[in-house]
């Protein structure tokens, strides 16, 4: 008969996570900032088409870029296997066509969610890891899911930041309407648990007064953001870079043609854009 130390496991070791890609280490590289709006048949300024948002999976996939979110990204805690890119997939406007339940209960998987988690049955060290900027009143278009929504998001290690509450102009605002689009919209999104640490800029435009992204008082509690996103349109430094600003990170738009995702994929190829390799 064994005994007990016979049978106990070994000493765990944690088994080498397989390298993704032969591109060398470099952690000085670019990361790229996904922006994504809505998911539809057919492609359109603002809508990526179903077909070539599954291209951009597979393609990303196969360049071995890794989902993180914003906030893995910021806070350099991306927790990638070696040789893999990390890649910020980020949703503004929280239209339904990112995520719709169907009368069953069911993902949609016509819907980005949905299209997402199917390529990730296939490809599960690609799961759904992003983050959603979230227009309270729109709520993905389906207000009696929203809950449910909030709720997968948050199992599967998703996040959730602000996109104010109107989706104005911030510029055209004075500082007291900015404050209370700021922290009914945080407010908003801690109420489901969620810890709101970043907005993605309507429009890409800043308040006048920049400092209220970083930190101010309403209603007697105080609020702040620690990064805010712009709209375009190239990639953005890594958090550890001199050259990282919090406050203005830049995207690359889920289009085709200039300054577009497969625009900038295609120099990362080419090695013209180095992007961040995990060591
Ligand atoms: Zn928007």
């Amino acid at each position: 008969m064994a005994t007990a130390a016979e049978t106990a496991p070994a000493p765990a070791e944690k088994p080498a996570k397989p390298r993704v890609s032969e591109r060398p280490a470099n952690t000085e590289g670019q990361v790229l900032v996904v922006e994504y709006h809505r998911i539809t048949p057919q492609e359109a300024r603002w809508d990526r088409s179903i077909e070539r948002f599954k291209a951009d999976l597979k393609r990303l996939y196969e360049m071995g870029f890794r989902p993180v979110t914003l906030r893995q990204y910021i806070d350099n805690d991306m927790d990638l296997p070696p040789g893999a890119s990390p890649v910020v997939f980020t949703w503004d406007d929280s239209d339904v066509t990112q995520f719709r339940i169907l009368d069953d209960g069911t993902i949609d998987p016509n819907s980005g969610v949905g299209i997402w988690q199917e390529f990730a049955k296939e490809h599960p060290d690609f799961p759904v890891r992003a983050s959603f900027y979230i227009l309270p009143p729109t709520r993905w278009g389906q207000a009696k899911w929203f809950d449910r929504k909030m709720e997968l998001l948050k199992e599967w290690g998703c996040e959730v930041g602000s996109h104010t509450i109107s989706h104005g102009n911030l510029k055209k605002m004075t500082d007291e309407q900015v404050k209370k689009e700021f922290a009914e919209s945080i407010d908003f999104i801690e109420g489901y648990g969620f810890e709101c640490t970043s907005l993605a800029l309507p429009f890409g435009i800043a308040p006048q007064n920049a400092q209220l992204l970083r930190e101010f008082e309403y209603n007697g509690k105080k609020y702040g953001f620690r990064a805010a996103l712009l709209v375009g349109a190239n990639p953005a430094p890594p958090s550890t870079s001199d050259k990282f600003d919090p406050y203005r990170i830049p995207r690359i738009q889920a289009i085709e043609g200039l300054n577009g995702i497969n625009f900038w994929l295609d120099k990362v190829e080419s090695g013209e854009v180095q992007v961040y390799v995990e060591p």
